[in-house]
């Protein structure tokens, strides 16, 4: 399943349901955060640690983003910089899911850029949004199923016509992130009324953000 992505850029996005990828990917590549860990990060990502902890130091949307994915049930994202996404793939970022017995699992990958880079947090910020929208959709018990439940909630949002899925909450996440991270926006975070528009129910916010602090 592919994607979406402005078309006059070279560069995409992609937000894939990747039944054939399995849980190995987790297997080889534990998180270092504790278990309970939603969010998790593979040991030999230097550089996601710290734009985890950037995103939730620069931007409130952000922080109660991370927050509240730590309260999505049943769900496991391992959330990785990627060296040659652009170069192999033509994409900025990309999102790939897929539930075992009602577990869902996701593997977020951006481009890996310098320290810093305010483009990195903003597709780290926008594939972040995919796995929340994704993780509170009521649970299929397979990816085939949530596929299908997917494509419904497309239809009835009206969802841009390119091929694939994009959804608008995710892209509203990321620009709002993207302001607060230019400090164009020092508001509150707007996570809880872009959720509303996008008729997303959110978890509770967990008491800390695990997977950043270590
Ligand atoms: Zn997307």
């Amino acid at each position: 399943m592919e994607c979406h992505g402005s078309s006059a850029r070279v560069v995409r996005l992609a937000l894939v349901l990747a039944a054939l990828v399995g849980p190995r990917a987790f297997a080889q590549t534990p998180g270092p955060g504790p278990s309970r860990a939603v969010v998790r990060v593979p040991r030999n990502d230097g550089l996601t640690p710290d734009n985890l902890a950037r995103l939730a130091g620069s931007s409130a949307t952000a922080r109660d983003l991370l927050a509240r994915l730590e309260g999505v049930p049943d769900a496991t994202f391992l959330v990785r910089a990627h060296p040659r996404l652009v170069a192999d793939e033509r994409l900025l970022g990309r999102g790939r899911f897929w539930v075992v017995r009602g577990h869902l699992y996701g593997v977020l990958e951006y481009q890996a850029e310098p320290a810093g880079s305010h483009r990195a947090l903003r597709v780290l910020a926008h594939e972040l949004a995919h796995a929340l929208e994704l993780g509170m959709l009521p649970r299929e018990p397979d990816t085939r199923a949530l596929e299908s439940r997917l494509r419904v909630k497309e239809l009835d949002d009206r969802f841009d016509p390119a091929p694939g899925i994009e959804t608008d909450f995710a892209r509203a996440i990321s620009y709002r992130v993207h302001r607060e991270l230019r400090a164009r926006d020092r508001t509150p975070s707007d996570l809880l009324a872009q959720a509303a528009r996008a008729g997303i129910a959110l978890p509770p916010e967990a008491l800390e953000l695990s997977h950043a602090t270590r």
